[in-house]
């Protein structure tokens, strides 16, 4: 449990015995100033002192570590839950934009081939006020290191957050409604749980899907994201285009490139004939190294590989970004994220010739 798991009503019942003004402060003070309860001088010590010690009140999270790459734009913090699990949460910073990745669970039940997240398993799902938190911590550093408003969330980091759909559609409404993030700045990324983008193509609030792809055919998506047996390509698809269809919002496809696996032109056209119709975007993903995915022989694609993917792509009317590799030295790039303190050492054993 986090403070943010208290919206303004509940605050308003802890703290029914104080006056209505009272109440909007201290929720201004939390989601406005993001201030932590000591900090919020301009209330009378005794209440500031009850804020304190209440447990609903509580942070919910100890600060394990942090890490830093890319020269101080990467930060990594490691999270523990009062109940001990272990999350992480990723800020990146580029030119005047800063994004913050936060977890929707801890660890993730899909089991991906290629995610270290997934080679963790799971632990448990994330409440709406930890995911919330997540954003907070993120944005108050923004604030200390005069970054400016955080820009961007991703639902990206780890778990899958449409498998924790009320906690995190609860907490995409505090982000937009509470902490003032415009829907157009929050991504969800999802492996493909059907029911739940068909339930996000009837919100209001239009946030942006992002659809972690990687085979565009059901031999090769059965192997790499086990959950495509229960919801294969063609129905993935058809929630695309319902969500794309009641939303008029563009989806974008994850393609995380494996040599010679899903980095050749037949794979780029079987991906073009997918994204086409959809007027979907591609954001291509060197594959980060895991120690599943050493395990399985998978390798990231090489840069020129991947750019000759864009072209192909362009030559089948899709467009392409590649996406920035942003803090692997630290194990906070897609798919890195375990929690694990040993991952590093794991994987450079499993390849010692890897950066
Ligand atoms: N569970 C959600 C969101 C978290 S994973 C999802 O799968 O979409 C965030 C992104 O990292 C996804 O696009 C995922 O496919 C990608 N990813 C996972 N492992 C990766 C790896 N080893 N290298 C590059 N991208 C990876
Ligand atoms: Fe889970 Fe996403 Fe990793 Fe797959 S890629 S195991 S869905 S976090």
């Amino acid at each position: 449990m986090s403070r943010y798991d208290l919206g303004r009503e509940e605050l308003a019942a802890l703290l029914c015995d104080e006056p209505a003004y009272r109440v909007s402060q201290v929720f201004d003070g939390f989601y406005r100033r993001l201030a932590e309860p000591g900090e919020l001088t301009d209330l009378p010590r005794a209440l500031r002192d009850r804020l304190e010690l209440a447990p609903s009140l509580a942070s919910a999270f100890r600060r394990v570590a942090e890490s830093v790459a890319d020269r101080g734009s990467t930060l990594k913090w490691l999270l523990e839950t009062s109940d001990g699990k272990r999350i992480e949460t990723v800020l990146m910073r580029y030119r005047d934009r800063t994004t913050v990745c936060v977890s929707s669970q801890a660890g993730c039940a899909m089991g991906c081939s290629f995610c270290a997240t997934g080679d963790a398993g799971f632990g448990r799902q994330l409440s709406a006020g930890e995911i919330v938190e997540q954003v907070v911590i993120a944005a108050r550093r923004c604030r200390s290191e005069r970054w400016g408003q955080l820009g961007n969330v991703v639902l990206m980091g780890m778990g899958e957050p449409l498998a924790n759909f009320e906690a995190v559609w609860t907490a995409v409404q505090a982000m937009n409604r509470d902490l003032g993030l415009a829907a157009r700045h929050l991504t969800i990324s999802t492996v493909g749980v059907v029911p739940g983008i068909r339930r996000l193509a009837g919100k209001t609030l239009q946030v942006n899907l992002a659809v972690s792809l990687h085979a565009a055919n059901d031999v090769l998506r059965d192997q790499l994201v086990p959950l495509n047996r229960r919801y294969p390509l063609a129905m993935v698809m058809e929630a695309c285009e319902q969500y794309r269809a009641s939303t008029g919002r563009r989806i974008s496809f994850e393609w995380a490139c494996i040599e010679d696996v899903n980095d050749r032109s037949s794979d780029a056209s079987e991906l073009a004939a997918l994204a086409r119709p959809l007027g979907a975007h591609v954001n291509l993903i060197p594959l980060n190294p895991t120690p599943g995915g050493l395990s399985r022989g998978f390798r990231g694609s090489a840069r020129s590989r991947v750019l000759s993917l864009q072209a192909w792509l362009k030559e089948s009317g899709v467009n392409a970004t590649i996406r920035q590799n942003r803090g692997r030295s630290i194990d906070a790039a897609c798919g890195q994220l375990a929690a694990c303190g040993s991952l590093v050492a794991a994987r450079r054993a499993a390849a010692p010739e890897s950066p």
